[in-house]
């Protein structure tokens, strides 16, 4: 049993084996999904009886959050933090790290967050593709990159900070761990837990479409963003492998048929790398795609990381090639690299400078 990634209906049955009433299992999904109690301790609401039985059972593990890292300089991203939890499978087994990042901006707090700890895709100009892949997180996991997160800005940034936003653009394809991301999801929109509107909660593929065709058909509420970064099969296959599995046609099919049923903008987000992408022929190729496509937006992202011997865009190649998409009748946003100074931006986790022990939130 795991208290913490049951439903109020599981934990009525949790409760009733315990011959508890089953009031408790509201109160239990409050503490944990509301109230973001990270420790036994917490539960005061409990008796000891049944405090005692989830500790001696080790039905309450808690990850260690053990690095942050701030943008405090006076700048556009002031403000951003990256995370670095760790978790073991067992006493035997060697540590696994992943990465979550808390973006700040004039209206929103977002947090975005892993779904693997590394990644099994290859893609050519990521940084998680470079470390080796260590496999899906638990719902747990992933819900608690975000409690922690917000405990940590409760505690020692604000107190009156609210979270707007979920993303789950950390590491990780997170539709390889479809079942623990769409799960988190739904308990993070859940009204008795944070309840995050659903179109608050992005889910970004880099083109998995069995997964994609299941989205659609289990009509999950949450947004819908695709990794498109190539307008051209073959070279979108150079830069990322997954292109080989599931090619750039049939993805864009499915994406058109999510459009079509879903009535709603679909999000492309396209990595900016001079001479790979952002020639006239790309813009040309991307047109005639979101012509075809017709709801979606463009998210421009320039490359930050420097494998290959890419260079990043400068802020003029940036807007030319946004100014061109828009030219077209395009929706094309830019957004910068929040976090970029601290390894936090796009493409960067996994790059990182240290630990500094364990953080007490
Ligand atoms: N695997 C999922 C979730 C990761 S989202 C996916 O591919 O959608 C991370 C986003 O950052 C992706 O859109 C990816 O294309 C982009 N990205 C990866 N490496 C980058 C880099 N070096 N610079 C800028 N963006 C990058």
């Amino acid at each position: 049993m795991l208290i913490h990634e049951s439903t109020i209906e599981e934990l009525k049955e949790f409760f009733l084996q315990l011959n508890e009433p089953s009031y408790r299992a509201e109160q239990l999904f409050l503490r944990i999904h509301k109230h973001l109690s990270l420790s036994v301790e917490e539960f005061s609401e409990f008796p000891k009886r049944i405090r005692n039985y989830i500790l001696e059972n080790h039905l309450f593990p808690v990850l260690n959050l053990n690095y942050y890292e701030t943008v405090d300089e006076v700048s556009d991203d002031s403000g951003t933090q990256k995370f670095i939890f760790e978790y073991q499978d067992s006493k035997e087994s060697k540590s696994r790290i992943f990465e979550s990042v808390w973006l700040v901006s004039e209206k929103r707090r977002t947090a975005c967050i892993s779904s693997q700890s590394g990644c099994s895709l290859n893609c050519t100009f990521c940084a998680t593709a470079k470390i080796p892949f260590k496999g899906n997180l638990s719902t747990w996991q992933i819900l608690q990159q975000i409690y922690q997160m917000i405990r940590f800005r409760k505690k020692y940034v604000d107190p009156q900070e609210k979270i707007t936003n979920i993303v789950f653009m950390g590491m990780g394809e997170p539709f390889y761990n479809y079942d623990n991301v769409i799960k988190s999801a739904k308990i993070l929109n859940h009204s008795k837990g944070l309840n995050i509107g659903a179109r608050h909660i992005t889910i970004s593929t880099s083109g998995v479409i069995p997964s994609i065709e299941r989205f659609i058909a289990e009509k999950q509420p949450f947004n819908l963003a695709i990794s498109l970064n190539h307008p051209f099969n073959e070279e979108r296959s150079m830069i990322m492998d997954i292109n080989t599995k599931y090619p750039l046609k049939d993805l864009l099919n499915v994406v058109k048929k999510y459009t079509q049923i879903y009535k709603r903008n679909i999000t492309f987000e396209y990595i900016l790398i001079p001479d790979v992408n952002m020639n006239k022929e790309h813009i040309k190729e991307l047109v005639r795609i979101a012509k075809n496509i017709r709801f979606c937006k463009f998210n421009l992202i320039p490359l930050n990381t420097n494998f290959n011997h890419w260079r990043a865009p400068t802020q003029e190649e940036i807007l030319r090639f946004q100014e061109e998409l828009r030219n077209h009748g395009i929706l094309a946003f830019y957004r910068g690299s929040p976090g970029k100074k601290i390894h936090a931006a796009c493409g960067m986790l996994a790059l990182q400078k240290g630990f500094s022990g364990k953080i007490n939130v």
